[in-house]
């Protein structure tokens, strides 16, 4: 296994809150005891999370249970991790989801980006995403939304 696919988290501070930083893969060698220990609430920043495997989803899912999901709040998940959150209802629980990053896919040169999406304010079935952005890469092209955005929003409450 190469260093950078295990699983790693960094805490730093913004505005006095204490965001932890995970990155890499969550799977059954994953403990979150260190991050247990820190206290809350947290707000868990999963931009550097590359894979989640099952066992993975269910230590997630017993540590936030232990920690208490009203103490959490997530930000920056990926499509890897927002897969998960739309699958299984209690890797959020009640937990406050404040962004996750949409992908997006180029109809002319195939480019691929994520854009970055305050959900924050989304409710159940309320909510707006651009289906198309401009290509940076192209300049021609339109990047179109990577999936339906009611399927990719399900994990909204
Ligand atoms: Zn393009």
């Amino acid at each position: 296994m190469l260093p950078n696919d295990k699983f790693k988290f960094e805490q730093m501070l913004r505005e006095q809150k204490k965001v932890i930083m995970l990155s890499g893969m969550i799977d059954e060698d994953t403990t979150f005891d260190e991050i247990m220990k820190l206290g809350s609430p947290l707000i868990f920043n999963f931009k550097g999370i590359t894979a989640i495997n099952s066992c993975g989803v269910r230590n997630w899912v017993n540590f936030l249970k232990a920690f208490g999901e009203n103490n959490a709040a997530f930000e920056e998940c990926p499509p890897t991790v927002v897969k998960q959150m739309n699958m299984i209802p209690s890797f959020t629980a009640g937990a406050k989801i404040a962004s996750v990053y949409v992908p997006y896919v180029c109809d002319n040169c195939d480019a691929e980006t994520m854009a970055l999406i305050d959900v924050s304010k989304f409710s159940k079935g309320k909510f707006s995403v651009k289906e198309t952005i401009p290509c940076e890469a192209c300049k021609e092209g339109e990047m179109e939304l990577d999936g339906h955005p009611a399927q990719y929003f399900s994990f909204i409450k």
